[in-house]
């Protein structure tokens, strides 16, 4: 669903990703790890055309975003970036809005529904993250568990194929993130393909197809998550993980 082949990019002088090439199965869910600077958010924040890469190809779904470090026309960018949805560490919920028209502004927006269908729509998902209740509240009268529950939801809106996390608990108080990754286990118990940067190491190893461990801007290995955290190969994995499992 997803083919990445020699992306590069850097900031200015900086070299943040160095010919990174990876897939995605459809039904796929892969945990990104790796150590801060390491290039995973960039990689994310790439997908979905939030930065610019320097040179390489992304696919969605046999639709190129980038072509050999050339971008597609404005019109198909949006096609192919419309097929994902992504939630962040820090939410990004609109403040000014309630929970329930958090959900509904971008279908409304987009105007290819009728509103009563976004509307049911919006509900459902709600119910599906367990916050009915809070369908009027402000995002600032939630709980961070809540609100990562409500960007999830609010993902989920436009039915996209293929969702990705940018470490979603990692704001979180420890007591609050097993509600946002029951959440996220759910979806992947449903089937949804999904790409979860995180630190969370319990959850790539029980929910994860897949792990790939990032370095310096490169992948330094991957492999199932049983695998991986029992025998993992490189001297940086067996550092890392040393530190952090
Ligand atoms: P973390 O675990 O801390 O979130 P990360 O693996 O997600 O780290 P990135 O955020 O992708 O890492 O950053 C990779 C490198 O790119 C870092 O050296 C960072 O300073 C740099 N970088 C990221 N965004 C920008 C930007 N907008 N401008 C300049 N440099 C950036
Ligand atoms: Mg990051």
């Amino acid at each position: 669903l997803i083919q990445v082949s020699n992306l590069k990019k850097s900031f200015g002088t900086n070299e943040v990703l160095k010919q990174i090439s990876f897939s995605l199965e459809k039904n796929e869910v892969v945990a990104i790890i790796g150590p801060s600077g390491s290039g995973k958010s960039t990689l994310l924040r790439s997908l979905i055309n939030l930065e610019q890469i320097n040179g390489g190809s992304i696919q969605i779904d046999n639709d190129y975003l980038v072509h050999d470090g050339v971008y597609v026309k404005p019109n198909d960018i949006k096609k192919v970036t419309g097929k994902m949805g992504m939630v962040f560490q820090h939410f990004n919920l609109f403040p000014h809005l309630t929970v329930k028209q958090n959900l509904e502004m971008a279908p409304k927006l987009l105007n290819h529904q009728p509103a009563i269908e976004i509307e049911t729509h919006a509900k459902d998902l709600l119910d599906k993250v367990g916050l009915t209740e809070k369908a009027d509240a402000y995002p600032s009268n939630l709980s961070g568990g809540q609100k990562q529950r409500v960007a999830i939801a609010r993902a989920l809106m436009l039915n996209p194929d293929i969702l990705l996390f940018d470490e979603p608990t990692s704001a979180l108080d420890p007591e609050l993130t097993g509600e946002v990754l029951k959440v996220m286990k759910d979806l992947a118990e449903e089937s949804m393909t999904m790409i979860v940067v995180t630190h969370e190491m319990g959850f790539a190893r029980e929910v994860a197809d897949r792990v790939v461990f990032m370095d310096g801007g490169e992948i330094i290995e991957s492999g199932i998550p049983k695998d991986f955290f029992s025998n993992p190969q490189a001297e940086r994995t067996k550092m890392f993980l040393q530190r952090n499992y």
